[in-house]
């Protein structure tokens, strides 16, 4: 390839379903390594296999393509010069194609049916060997293919393979790779429902889309032979193909659905940050020196580079995901933070017992609350956990009304002092409520761990809470005396 051509690649995703983890990094490392060569990104989607097709995972796909900050130059609903970009749409190219073989005697027509083929490929296993076609309808005679066609019988296309004919190609990971055509048959092209296979109209579109770098899946390694017979057949130039290894669970085996959420829609929704699954992605099969964990975007970029590539399958490692979410929920804006909250509280508290001022000055509260949550938090779904008793009605379990051994601590006692203290209290914040408390603990010649446990139980129906004094500060008045009141009935109610 010259060097001086424009550096073009694409992401082609087939819309089976929502965008798969694996998937989301083959698009970014696209985009990253468009970015990086100042090149364009195509956006092109593999729509023939109908009965695999959902047409909603569509939009979802290009959703979350766009949640996650990859836009494309060209494609789908971008357009561009090489289109149409749904290869349903380009039926009449792939047939145009088709012909064009078959008229230089490179392909040719094959009138087998299905049970014929199955029959073949059985009589094959029962002998112990490898199944390929047997030609059988590249020995027709020219006329008998014209009138079968002009019967209207059905046919699929095959492309005639060259003979013992060692195929080389260098993959950036995987490096030199041989084939010998021995290896391969003369696999079908153009199905008999007249829509091409996928090598084929992944072949055609990646010459006519001027696509300069294949970066996919190395599930699709064994593919590459038969796209580049297909290229020199068509006398198209090559581009230069690298394969990501494979993402792997960390039970060792192919990332799937068995392994819990992999797509990113779920992740969205369990409040990952788009930013930090982009940074989780570029630590998938690729390395550079300086061993850090935490980049930005713009860094990726600037690091990003093919030739770093690991052979090795990655795994994939759900708890360092979560703590790279971590460390970016921790930087970030905390008014940004609030936001995010916001949006999510609509979702993330249904079904709870919501207080019934609870969306008074909703926004105010939850940039008040994040100071006392940011640090703590890995994902906005464990937001929600921390917040709910800010918002939602608090009860309280078996384990909580019994929770103080009466021997060991006057919870009753404690519960009423703080009740008279927090009546008198006329500044209603923080620091004064830490004071005023600390004092009450001293006076009652408790230590403040002890005290605050009793309190933090009324308030929150739980032994944690985020810092308590804030925390009653931000619940008002009001809401705190009558949890405490609350709290006092129900263990006084036991005994
Ligand atoms: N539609 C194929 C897939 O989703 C794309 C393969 C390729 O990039 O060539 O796996």
């Amino acid at each position: 390839m010259g060097k001086d051509k424009e550096t073009r690649v694409r992401f082609a995703p087939s819309p089976t379903g929502h965008l798969h983890i694996g998937s989301a990094r083959t698009a970014y490392f696209n985009w990253l390594f468009a970015k990086k060569n100042q090149g364009k990104l195509v956006l092109r989607i593999e729509d023939t296999d109908a009965a695999r097709h959902v047409e909603q995972s569509l939009e979802s796909l290009t959703h979350a393509l766009r949640w996650l900050g990859l836009g494309w130059d060209e494609g789908y609903e971008a357009g561009g010069g090489s289109g149409p970009y749904r290869q349903s749409q380009r039926k009449a190219i792939y047939a145009g194609y088709a012909q064009k073989l078959i008229d230089a005697e490179k392909a040719y027509p094959c009138f087998c049916s299905p049970q014929n083929l199955a029959q073949q490929r059985q009589q094959a296993e029962k002998e112990g060997k490898t199944y390929t076609y047997n030609r059988c309808c590249l020995n027709l005679k020219r006329s008998e293919v014209q009138e079968r066609i002009a019967k209207g019988s059905p046919y699929a296309v095959r492309i005639q393979l060259p003979h013992r004919h060692k195929i080389h190609f260098e993959d950036t990971v995987y490096g030199n790779i041989t084939v010998d055509t021995s290896q391969l048959d003369d696999f079908i092209i153009l199905r008999s429902n007249q829509l091409p296979t996928y090598n084929f109209s992944a072949t055609i579109d990646d010459a006519l889309m001027k696509i300069s770098h294949v970066i996919r899946g190395e599930d699709h390694l064994s593919n590459t032979p038969k796209q580049i017979i297909i290229y020199h057949l068509l006398g198209f130039g090559l581009p230069c193909f690298t394969h990501l290894p494979m993402i792997l669970g960390e039970d060792g085996r192919k990332l799937s659905k068995r392994h819990g959420s992999v797509s990113i829609e779920a992740y969205k929704n369990q409040g990952i940050l788009p930013q930090a699954i982009l940074n989780y992605l570029a630590l998938l099969g690729w390395s550079y020196t300086g061993q850090q964990d935490i980049f930005s975007v713009q860094e990726a970029v600037e690091k990003f580079d093919l030739s770093r590539l690991h052979k090795k399958p990655a795994r994939f490692d759900h708890q360092k995901l979560l703590w790279i979410n971590g460390c970016y929920i921790r930087g970030m804006d905390p008014d940004r933070l609030a936001a995010l909250i916001a949006q999510r509280m609509k979702t993330g508290l249904k079904d709870k017992d919501l207080r019934t001022d609870w969306d008074r000055d909703l926004e105010k509260k939850i940039k008040m609350i994040v100071p006392l949550i940011q640090e703590r938090i890995k994902t906005l779904d464990e937001a929600m956990d921390w917040i709910g008793p800010f918002f939602c009605k608090v009860s309280y379990s078996q384990e909580a009304v019994h929770f103080f051994d009466r021997k060991k601590t006057d919870a009753p006692l404690v519960l009423q002092k703080t009740i008279e203290a927090l009546e008198n209290q006329t500044i209603f914040s923080g620091p004064n409520i830490e004071q005023n408390l600390r004092n009450l603990a001293q006076e009652m010649d408790l230590s403040l761990r002890n005290y605050t446990q009793v309190v933090r139980m009324a308030l929150w129906g739980n032994k944690v809470s985020p810092p308590l004094f804030e925390t009653i500060a931000i619940l008002g008045k009001e809401c705190t005396l009558h949890r405490l009141k609350n709290y006092l009935e129900a263990i006084t109610a036991k005994t």
